[in-house]
């Protein structure tokens, strides 16, 4: 037996104490040490920083200038345009040309990101604000997502790659204001899959265990990072975030692949997400990044997903982007809200 069997889970972090001079309220310079933390993400190692930012300084986007400017052209997803100009699927993926599911309709994506590529236009209404969904709105849209990969996964056996996404809001990269999310699945994973199915075979190579279920019992025992579950999902922000404005986790216990989800946990999950959503405008911000991920064999891999705020107008009178050169150019997050702190806030919505 190794020896790293039976070892915890280790949350690496480093403070590294940045000097500067600041003047007084005399007007005279003194040292003042600025923390900065550095963290290594359990499972894969990528490193983040921690930048610690404060939340009263956003600034609620004015949300009736957005819609009156993205009423000046029309809205693709809105009828009856939708039925007249969105692509179908082709008869042998999907005879029905659509999927249906309650006021959700899913169709080919007009730009695909991969060789399967579906958008799913969430609820025929124009506009839902973050706090006005409803579960049954988002379950919809969640199941007719899953069934379009399960449809995929059966036509065509290479295509093996999967998930669903959603870009909440034109902050988050949404295109249109009408709530609509996607799902891709094809033959190569992306950089960050590739990442997390290595790492996870790793760590069961090494300590015989699943990744997912001993950060759990982990996290419940510290409870710095865990939230709460909603019935079989479970809750909790990431300690080494992917996003600006840190990760809210869910995690699918015993669970492999986001497509072995039942009725009832795709439900619990919708669940989860109408409480995130609430915290999320209670930050003044009014949109998200969402992104399930999926592996192939429970022991190895617990299908889980990341959602994180985003947010334009942090701190400035102009849009200024949540994302910047550490980001883009390289590949290491700055977070300006410590997950742990995180966690607090949305305890308070579940
Ligand atoms: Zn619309």
């Amino acid at each position: 037996m190794k020896s790293s069997r039976n070892t915890p889970i280790e949350f690496k972090r480093e403070v590294l104490p940045s000097r500067i001079m600041v003047n007084d309220n005399s007007g005279n310079p003194g040292e003042s040490i600025v923390p900065l933390e550095l963290r290594y993400d359990p499972l894969t190692g990528q490193t983040c920083r921690i930048v610690h930012y404060s939340m009263e300084r956003i600034i609620r986007p004015d949300m009736d200038a957005l819609e009156k400017r993205a009423e000046e052209s029309p809205c693709p997803f809105c009828k009856p345009l939708v039925d007249k100009i969105t692509p179908r699927f082709p008869p042998d993926l999907i005879p029905e040309g659509v999927i249906c599911k309650g006021n959700a309709t899913a169709f080919p994506n007009t730009n695909p990101y991969d060789i399967y590529g579906v958008v799913v236009v969430v609820s025929d209404e124009h506009f839902i604000p973050l706090k006005e969904f409803d579960a049954e709105t988002v379950y919809n849209a969640l199941h007719a997502a899953q069934s379009y990969i399960k449809t995929v996964v059966k036509f065509d056996a290479r295509a093996i790659y999967h998930f669903i996404a959603w870009n909440y809001m034109p902050p988050a990269g949404g295109s249109l204001v009408h709530p609509h999310l996607q799902s891709n699945a094809g033959y190569y994973p992306t950089v960050y899959q590739k990442q997390l199915l290595e790492a996870a075979e790793r760590y069961f190579q090494e300590k015989g265990t699943n990744y997912w279920s001993d950060l759990l019992t982990q996290e419940k025992k510290t409870r710095q990072r865990y939230i709460g579950n909603t019935g079989n999902t479970e809750w909790l922000t990431a300690f080494a975030p992917k996003g600006r404005l840190a990760d809210i986790m869910a995690v699918f216990p015993g669970k492999a692949s986001v497509l072995d989800l039942t009725a009832k946990d795709l439900r619990d999950f919708t669940s989860g997400l109408l409480k995130v959503f609430r915290y999320i405008d209670g930050l003044n911000l009014i949109s998200f990044n969402m992104s399930t991920y999926s592996g192939f064999d429970k022991d190895r891999f617990w299908a889980h997903a990341r959602i994180s705020p985003r947010g334009l107008l942090l701190y400035s009178p102009i849009e200024t982007s949540d994302q910047f050169y550490y980001q883009v150019l390289q590949d290491e997050n700055i977070c300006i809200i410590p997950p742990e702190e995180m966690a607090e806030g949305v305890k308070k919505k579940f």
